[in-house]
Order: C-alpha cells, then sequence, then structure tokens
C-alpha cells in the first residue's frame, strides 16, 4: 500500500509542490537576516571577544603580576614576564603579549584572574595588517581596556551575583 501511496504521491509531484508552497511561504514571512556590519544582534555580557587589562578608578593598573592567567591558558597564548616596580618595589608585569592566533577565546585567563585584570570585551570586529600584529602588547591591552572601561564595568556588574 505504501509504495502505491508513493508511486501516486511522485506521479503528481506532490513533493515539489509542497517544497514550492514552503518557498512561498517564506517569500512574504518576516526575515531575519541581519546586515552586518551595519547592524548587530545582541550580545551577551559574557561574550568572549578581544582582551584588554583594566586599570582601577585611579588609574592604577590591577594586574599584579601572578601568572594565573599565564599558567591557565590551555593554547600557551599569554606570555608575562614580571619585576619589582621601581619606588614602592610591587611586583609588576614588565611584559604582557597575548598571540591571538593561538588564542581560543575560552576565557579561562579572566575567570582565573583574582583582581579581575585581564578581561574579554564584547569588541570582534577587528584585523590585523602586518605579520606579528596578532600579539598583542601589554601597552595595546591596556589601551583597549581604557577605551572600553565603562563597557566592561557595566558587563561585570549585570553579571556580579553569578560569580
Ligand atoms: S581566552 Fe583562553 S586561550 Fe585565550 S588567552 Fe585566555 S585562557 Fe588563553
Ligand atoms: S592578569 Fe590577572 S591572572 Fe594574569 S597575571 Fe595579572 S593579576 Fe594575575
Amino acid at each position: 500500500m505504501n509504495r502505491i501511496t508513493e508511486y501516486f504521491k511522485s506521479l503528481l509531484l506532490i513533493e515539489l509542490l509542497k517544497g514550492m508552497a514552503l518557498t512561498l511561504r517564506y517569500m512574504f514571512a518576516p526575515k531575519y537576516t541581519v546586515r552586518f556590519p551595519m547592524e548587530h544582534i545582541p550580545r551577551s555580557n559574557r561574550f568572549r571577544g578581544l582582551h584588554a587589562l583594566r586599570r582601577y578608578a585611579n588609574g592604577e593598573e590591577r594586574c599584579i603580576a601572578c601568572k594565573l592567567c599565564e599558567a591557565v591558558c590551555p593554547a600557551l597564548a599569554i606570555t608575562i614576564d614580571s619585576a619589582p616596580r621601581e619606588g614602592d618595589g610591587q611586583r609588576r608585569t614588565t611584559r604582557y603579549d597575548i598571540d591571538l592566533f593561538k588564542c581560543i577565546f575560552c576565557g579561562f585567563c579572566e575567570e582565573s584572574c583574582p583582581v579581575d585584570s585581564i578581561v574579554e570585551t564584547s569588541v570582534m570586529e577587528y584585523h590585523f595588517e602586518q605579520r606579528g600584529q596578532n600579539v598583542v602588547t601589554k601597552a595595546q591591552l591596556l589601551a583597549i581596556g581604557d577605551r572600553f572601561e565603562p563597557e566592561i564595568a557595566a558587563a561585570r556588574a549585570q553579571d556580579a551575583a553569578y560569580r
């Protein structure tokens, strides 16, 4: 019986007509295409994009060069050198590099940081033009942090109850 039904279905092009009806329905349905980069979809406050190093409100770097982020990074993307700071002798990084070609944006670095220094921002539109630009330096990470601090702080505040 099934084979007879299938035979008549194929003879009358039922499946084809069903497909065309579906196409016709979607032709008049609301469109969901996002015209990136002019349009963006909402991003979670936990979005893991470009990294940044944060400062305290008084301008002091948060990072205390504990190297937890370097140790936890599964991609070995972070390289840190540290030394006592001139003046007060506090340990600070002298080098903080992240190789974004190695990074898998897992977020372990920001989760491990005891002072909320290294974070991942919601920035995902960036590119490199020269070989070597994939290694983002401490100065660049601090500059990104300075630029996006209000957004970073707001995202952390929204997520505070879950951290
Ligand atoms: S997001 Fe993950 S892979 Fe990237 S630097 Fe942080 S710990 Fe390493
Ligand atoms: S960014 Fe955080 S985890 Fe990494 S070295 Fe600095 S204080 Fe430690």
